[in-house]
């Protein structure tokens, strides 16, 4: 699934959370949910995050954000050499590798860390759908898929499944963020 895909139902992912959980979620949940949902592809050097952050248009946020660049694309070199693309990240291990620290240092801001847990859920959620499937199981295992075929990552299958999940994300915003459900006259 491409970045776009990922990021949608990052979003949905996370909205459906919030009101499952009955939590209120702050703006800035967001784009961590949607950074989140991009995480598992760094073991891809050639996805959004793998690839380092793109050039900042300020040389100030550009300075800030290097060492973030070069940290995940080390973490990329690393993993793909290692472990090669999805696997480790793409499984119930990663998950929980993931969400142990996120819960002990974030635990305090529950909305910030179920967006980040949201996220990287919804990431494997959205692989599951694919044609090559995810190894939830790893190292043990074969890749599980949630469709008998799977769907081909980039096709006209993706995205319709991707405007699935934005209509569900944006249903799920407008019962969250009544304001925001008005402006768009669904409420
Ligand atoms: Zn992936």
């Amino acid at each position: 699934m491409n970045a776009t895909t990922h990021a949608v139902f990052g979003v949905a992912a996370f909205a459906g959370a919030c009101l499952a959980a009955g939590v209120e979620p702050p703006a800035y949940a967001y784009p961590a949910a949607v950074a989140a949902a991009w995480l598992p592809d760094v073991d891809n050097p050639r996805s959004r995050l793998g690839n380092g952050l793109s050039r900042m248009r300020s040389p100030a946020l550009n300075l800030l954000s290097r060492p973030l660049s070069w940290a995940l694309r080390a973490t990329s070199f690393v993993l793909v050499r290692t472990v090669g693309h999805r696997t480790l990240t793409h499984s119930l291990l990663g998950l929980a590798l993931f969400c142990a620290p996120v819960w002990l240092l974030l635990g305090g801001y529950p909305a910030f860390a179920l967006a980040l847990a949201a996220g990287y859920a919804s990431h494997l959620l959205a692989d599951a759908l694919n044609t090559r499937g995810v190894p939830l199981l790893w190292p043990l295992g074969k890749p599980f898929r949630l469709l008998p075929r799977g769907i081909r990552s980039g096709g006209a299958a993706e995205a319709a499944v991707a405007v699935a999940a934005l209509a569900l994300a944006g249903y799920a915003l407008a019962l969250l963020h009544p304001a925001l459900g008005g402006a768009l006259g669904l409420s």
